[in-house]
């Protein structure tokens, strides 16, 4: 069976770097499924922030034409704080035999220490490194020591192995960040092109980043 990919983000909003990132592992490392997984609302986060539903809603209108890309809303309705650790414990109950493949921009990569009992992500799943303009694997520290252990040159061992590698893949690098959009959107600008025209359209009927 192949492995399932797992795409969690704020997706605030969603938009065609995450989407395209999603798509080429999708077909490059031969995934039965990307599941997006926007997380509920962080409350330490500044506004403007779309709130949770509007994020979900954003992703399940980018997605909605592509049939391989499933939308888990798990996060969003879950109270309290979410933690990768638990998402990934469930969904490790659900699938016990399967592979799963944690899929992570280079910057989340880089800041996975300060997950929330970050090693424990390795026994539960696989994970994935998207390489994103500017981010460099890392050779030392915590991070450079796991990839030491757990790294892997080969899309095979994601098939073979249920969990515990760390695979590192190069995409198309588009510099479109969810942050430089709100930006782009809270000063009037038009953000076509950057994100799917559903996505678009919600944005421009919600005003949800627009200034008061
Ligand atoms: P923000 O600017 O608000 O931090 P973001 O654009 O980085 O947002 P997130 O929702 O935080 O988006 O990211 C979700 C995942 O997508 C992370 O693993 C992140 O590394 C990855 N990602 C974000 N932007 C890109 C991009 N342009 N190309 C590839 N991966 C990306």
């Amino acid at each position: 069976m192949q492995p399932i990919g797992l795409f969690g983000g704020t997706f605030d909003p969603i938009h065609y770097g995450h989407l395209r990132t999603a798509f080429e592992l999708w077909q490059e490392l031969r995934l039965a499924e990307v599941r997006f997984l926007p997380t509920g609302s962080p409350p330490h986060r500044e506004q403007p922030l779309a709130d949770a539903e509007l994020r979900l809603r954003m992703v399940q209108a980018a997605v909605a034409d592509q049939p391989a890309f499933v939308v888990d809303d798990r996060e969003v309705r879950r109270t309290g704080i979410s933690y990768s650790v638990d998402t990934l414990t469930e969904l490790r109950a659900e699938y016990p035999d399967r592979s799963l493949c944690l899929l992570l921009g280079m910057d989340a990569f880089l800041g996975l220490p300060n997950w929330h009992r970050w090693r424990d992500l390795l026994g539960l799943a696989h994970i994935v490194v998207a390489h994103r303009p500017g981010w460099k694997a890392p050779t030392m520290g915590p991070l450079g020591e796991v990839m030491v252990d757990h790294g892997t040159g080969t899309i095979r061992e994601l098939h073979e192995k249920t969990a515990g590698r760390i695979y590192v893949h190069a995409v198309t690098q588009l510099e479109i960040s969810s942050t430089e959009l709100r930006q782009l959107i809270v000063s009037g600008r038009d953000p076509r092109y950057l994100v799917p025209d559903e996505v678009r359209h919600i944005l421009r009927e919600s005003r949800c980043y627009a200034r008061e």
